[in-house]
């Protein structure tokens, strides 16, 4: 017997209708791309975004055409989002920080009809366009007066096309598992692939990661989301502000420590989120500066992890609550975040500090498991690890296109190419990404833990461990790292400080200084380049 509920399709176009009727007036504010802030609400961004569906209606966009979007955060990006999704057609973020050839690539094979982007990005788009064979138009996210020449296909400044239509328009009705993203894996292997999150899953992930043990966001909040739309969907970030009623800053292009800190303090933010790599530089900003923060409340961390030293210092030094959050493109992005349990709350402080650092907990709607080479399950005991992989509600069943084939295990669970340990109390903790780890004599040795104890010492701004082969043990760990401003690493000191606090087989072999650690185009540490990089280098224990 079915229930007698309402069926009530869980469609993104109920988000921003439900912020404009119940927090109108809640302000999105926005660094914008021309230069001054810019300030608008959950009502007019609605307004536009019917506006902009009924526009894009017109050049014959419909249920299930790809729209592409090259932005930084700003309320244009958003309203992009709402206005292509209501009609049914997809939003295709696009990673404006992947090499041209590669965006190329993606846009083809997105198929994309229209590109939405903004004015930096104009150079970019000229240089590429001769390849773009399905882009009709592109229109670019700014007013007449701003608009560049240039040679772009039916190049349009945003506004003046907007212009032309009015928000006389009713979204469309569709099922709630059409296709509403697409973003592209930052894979550094092989070629990108398409995930496409459906209105169910982005609905569903948005209530299900942004409650108080999640991201945590409420309509006290102003949320300032520093990891970008073209992120993994910027964690949920546009669905959750105006779906609990969180006002919005979005920082556009300008993401150093002081522009950010700026913004924090200025628009009275509470809650932001980003990876470690711009947290780096904001610390770093408030440390020279002798700068607080006087109304941020929680710090979501993830995309890489969040090292020990950076959670104590936002925490202690500040009293700012950090999240720690772990996911990826493939989950919409979240897939568990670190509040801590009854279970836990009567650890001493440094111990729940360093379940802090641990990756967290799955919440509802995420299984977790970790298995061994041979899909065998292993204990929940914190010590052993394996593959992690995970299922539900928004994880990924297969690449778009087919791309990849069944990419899931005989139970539906999708292999996350992360490495993990799970403690008795749910706990997870990521070892490495699966293809990092560092093999030595048999056994692994995970270079982010090595990472994280280097970027403790005080000299040290950034650290990046990778295995370097060697004839007897496989493989050793190298560390190089980043000297903090002024200072100069000694090489004996840095390993003496982390001596004692590793096993000693996963001490590294050597240390290497250098002025920059390549990141990828969503800010990770790029081993990939590191290997490049120290690909004739070796170890002084090879002798
Ligand atoms: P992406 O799809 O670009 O978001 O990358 C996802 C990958 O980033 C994951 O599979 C992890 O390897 C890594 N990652 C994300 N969050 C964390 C975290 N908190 N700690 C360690 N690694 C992380």
């Amino acid at each position: 017997m079915l229930g007698l509920m309402q069926e009530w399709p869980l469609l993104l176009h109920r988000i921003i209708d439900h912020a404009s009727r119940q927090f109108g007036e809640r302000e999105v504010v926005t660094r914008s791309i021309e230069g001054p802030i810019v300030r608008t609400n959950y009502r007019q961004i609605r307004t536009r975004s019917l506006q902009l569906a009924k526009r894009l209606t017109r050049d014959g966009i419909k249920l299930g055409d790809r729209v592409a979007t090259m932005a930084w955060n700003t309320g244009r990006h958003l309203e992009t989002w709402y206005g292509i999704s209501g009609i049914g057609a997809i939003y295709h973020t696009v990673n404006p920080r992947l090499h041209p050839e590669q965006i190329a690539w993606i846009i083809n094979h997105a198929e994309d009809r229209i590109v939405f982007a903004d004015l930096t990005f104009v150079p970019l788009l000229e240089a590429i366009a001769g390849h773009l064979k399905s882009v009709e138009r592109f229109i670019i996210l700014t007013d007449g007066a701003h608009l560049p020449k240039n040679n772009l296909r039916n190049c349009v400044a945003y506004e003046d096309w907007l212009a032309q239509a009015d928000a006389d328009f009713e979204w469309a009705s569709f099922d709630e598992r059409t296709a509403a993203g697409l973003c592209y894996t930052s894979g550094t292997t092989g070629n990108p692939k398409g995930v496409l999150y459906s209105h169910r899953s982005n609905t569903l992930h948005s209530m299900a990661s942004t409650g108080g043990d999640g991201l945590r966001i409420d309509v006290t909040d102003i949320v300032l989301p520093v990891v970008p739309l073209f992120h993994a969907n910027s964690w949920s970030l546009a669905f959750s502000a105006p779906m609990r009623g969180a006002g919005l800053v979005m920082p556009g292009p300008k993401l150093d420590g002081a522009s950010v800190y700026e913004l924090l303090e200025n628009e009275k933010v509470t809650m932001t989120a980003g990876v470690p790599t711009v947290w780096l530089m904001l610390l770093d900003y408030m440390r020279k500066n002798n700068k607080r923060l006087s109304t941020v409340k929680l710090v979501a961390i993830g995309g890489a992890a969040a090292p020990l030293s950076m959670i104590r210092e936002f925490e202690i030094d500040y009293g700012i609550d950090v999240r720690h959050a772990w996911g990826m493109t493939e989950m919409s992005p979240i897939g568990s975040t670190g509040s801590l349990k009854a279970s836990v709350a009567d650890l001493p402080r440094d111990e729940k500090l360093q379940l802090k650092a641990k990756q967290g907990w799955a919440q509802f709607g995420v299984e977790m498991k970790i298995t061994d080479d041979d899909n065998k399950e292993l204990p929940w005991d914190g010590v052993k690890f394996g593959h992690l992989k995970v299922s539900g509600f928004a994880v990924t069943s297969g690449y778009f296109r087919g791309e990849g084939g069944n990419i899931l295990d005989a139970d539906g669970f999708f292999d996350t190419g992360d490495v993990a340990t799970i403690d008795p109390n749910g706990y997870m903790q990521i070892t490495d990404r699966a293809k990092d780890v560092i093999k030595s004599g048999g056994e692994w040795i995970s270079s982010i833990d090595l990472e994280n104890i280097a970027v403790s010492h005080p000299d040290v701004m950034e650290a990046a461990v990778i295995g370097v082969p060697h004839p007897k043990w496989d493989e050793r760990p190298l560390l190089i790292v980043v000297a903090q401003e002024g200072k100069t690493p000694d090489k004996q000191k840095v390993l003496d400080f982390m001596s004692g606090r590793v096993a000693k087989f996963w001490m590294p072999d050597d240390v290497q200084v250098i002025s920059e650690i390549p990141h990828t185009a969503t800010g990770k540490i790029n081993k990939l380049k590191l290997r490049e990089i120290f690909k004739d280098y070796k170890l002084p224990t090879v002798v």
